[in-house]
């Protein structure tokens, strides 16, 4: 059985089932971008923004800046900032404690009813008029992708602070930090114990659901990401009414969506195998084929002008904008493009 984090809760809601297959885990570049930001934000603890190290990672202090700015607005005074808290959530017990880190979110040995996570940043903060000491966790994500402001992974975050307090908390108040290049984003919302509670629970009935051996599969938002993604039979059989004869039937307006979103999905999966059909024949001599044929690497060149080193040695010969201009081919085509409804 697979250790489900905070960060998987969204997923262990949705899917139980996903615990008990073979994981595979892909870092993407997204993924490692928001492991180096997440590293630096940790990294501003105390330093001075206008410090030089601070100065030459815009992003990661604009995001910063703008969290003060925004709990300043709201009438919080920051005054102490603790990052990357690491805690286990016991859905069992239906307590949680805080861990000491053996290096970056790395927690060591858990029960399967124990759940570890990583707050990235408690931000205590001061109400200017009633003096009141209130602690907001916060989870930073960095990127365009946007989160659910409900997130399961923070709810579970929040109950584990909750329940690690030494004094009892009614409510805990959290915030998602959305930051990309456009500026930052935040949502905050404070959840009840009760809210919590129910939701520990829930994960707990999951976490049992797998360990007592059922494996039900249920596809949704969160497969995306899903490091069982390769070795999901419910996948694999999404994927087979899509390509076998008779494709998915008729293609009507009302199924055309659905059927759009499992194409890409198996579209992904064929490429996938492809690239590693690939990998296999350049790291051998290649791969027999049938037919008696074979597979092989090849170097092949691709000869293209670089338009813009063209435009400077016209311009350096005197030509002028409107004589550039002609020279510039425009293309309308049409394509399709994902929006939000
Ligand atoms: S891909 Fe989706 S359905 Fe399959 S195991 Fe993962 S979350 Fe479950």
């Amino acid at each position: 059985m697979n250790k489900v984090t905070a960060s998987g809760s969204g997923r262990l809601l949705q899917c139980a089932g996903h615990v008990r297959l073979p994981w595979v885990r892909e870092n993407s570049a997204a993924a490692s971008e928001g492991t180096r930001l997440h590293a630096i934000m940790e990294t501003m603890e105390g330093k001075p923004l206008e410090s030089e190290a601070m100065q030459a990672e815009p992003l990661a202090l604009a995001a910063w800046g703008e969290l003060a700015h925004k709990l300043l607005s709201m009438g919080l005074e920051p005054v102490r900032v603790e990052h990357e808290v690491a805690y286990v959530l016991d859905t069992a017990t239906r307590t949680a404690r805080r861990l000491t880190l053996t290096g970056p979110r790395e927690y060591g040995v858990t029960q399967w009813h124990e759940m570890p996570g990583t707050i990235d940043a408690i931000v205590w903060c001061s109400h200017v008029e009633t003096g009141e000491e209130i602690p907001f966790v916060i989870d930073w994500k960095f990127g365009m992708e946007p989160v659910r402001p409900d997130s399961a992974q923070l709810r579970t975050l929040a109950a584990a602070f909750m329940l690690s307090s030494a004094e009892p908390l009614d409510m805990v108040h959290t915030g998602i930090a959305q930051s990309n290049e456009a500026g930052a984003h935040f949502d905050f919302r404070g959840y009840s114990r009760d809210d919590l509670m129910a939701h520990v629970e829930l994960l707990g009935d999951a976490l049992n659901e797998t360990h007592e051996g059922r494996v039900v599969l249920s596809r949704g938002p969160e497969c995306r990401y899903c490091p069982a993604l390769g070795s999901c039979p419910s996948q694999l059989a999404a994927m087979s009414v899509i390509v076998s004869p008779g494709g998915p039937g008729p293609i009507t307006p009302e199924r055309a969506g659905a059927i759009w979103s499992e194409l890409k999905q198996a579209k992904k999966r064929l490429e996938a195998i492809e690239e590693e059909c690939k990998r296999l024949a350049e790291a051998g001599d290649g791969l027999p084929l049938p037919g008696g044929k074979r597979l092989v690497s090849v170097q092949r060149t691709r000869a293209s002008m670089d338009a813009k080193a063209l435009e400077a040695i016209a311009r350096g010969h005197g030509a002028s904008d409107g004589e550039i201009e002609t020279c510039r081919k425009i293309t309308t085509y049409t394509t399709t493009q994902e929006i939000k409804a």
